[in-house]
C-alpha cells in the first residue's frame, strides 16, 4: 500500500468509506462528490497509477464487478442509464492517481455532461492511424 494514496487508504480499511462491495481484489464505494447520487467508484485493492500499469488479471477481472454493480444500481437507483468513465492523465481528468473505474447513474432530463465535439479524418486518415495502432497492440 503506498501510505500516501487516498484510495490505498480507503481500500485497504484504514479510511472509513461507504463501501457497496468488496472481495479479495477490489474495494468500490460511494464518490465522495458525486455526479450524481448514487456514483459508485471501484477501487483495486493494489496500487496502480492507472489503466497503463494495472495488472493484466485485475484488468480482466474489472468488467464482471462493474457489470454487478451496474445493475444493483439500475436496480436500486431505478436511473435510465449508467456511464462506465475511466480517467487516465491529468490530460484526461484524472485527478487521483490510483486507478479506478466510475459508474454513474444517469436520468433522461439530467445535467450531467460528458461530451465532446465531434471531429472529422480526411479521406483514408482513420484507416492510415488504426493500421499504426495496430502494429502497436501486443
Ligand atoms: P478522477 O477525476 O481521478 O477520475 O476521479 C476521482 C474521484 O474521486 C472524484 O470523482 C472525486 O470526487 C473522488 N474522490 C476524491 N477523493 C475522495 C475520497 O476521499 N473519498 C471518496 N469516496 N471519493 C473521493
Ligand atoms: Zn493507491
Amino acid at each position: 500500500m503506498a501510505s500516501n494514496c487516498i484510495f490505498c487508504r480507503i481500500a485497504g480499511g484504514e479510511i472509513p468509506s461507504a463501501a457497496v462491495y468488496e472481495d479479495e481484489y477490489f474495494k468500490a464505494i460511494m464518490d465522495i462528490a458525486p455526479a450524481a447520487k448514487g456514483h459508485i467508484l471501484i477501487l483495486p485493492k493494489k496500487h496502480s497509477d492507472n489503466l497503463l500499469e494495472l495488472d493484466s488479471e485485475s484488468a480482466a477481472r474489472l468488467l464482471a464487478v462493474a457489470q454487478k454493480i451496474a445493475k444493483a444500481q439500475m436496480e436500486e437507483l431505478k436511473c435510465d442509464g449508467i456511464n462506465l468513465l475511466q480517467n487516465n492523465g491529468e490530460a484526461a481528468g484524472q485527478t487521483v492517481n490510483h486507478f479506478h473505474i466510475h459508474l454513474i447513474p444517469r436520468y433522461k432530463s439530467d445535467q450531467v455532461k460528458i461530451s465532446w465535439q465531434q471531429g472529422a479524418y480526411a479521406d483514408g486518415e482513420a484507416a492510415g492511424l488504426a493500421e499504426k495502432i495496430a502494429k502497436r497492440i501486443n
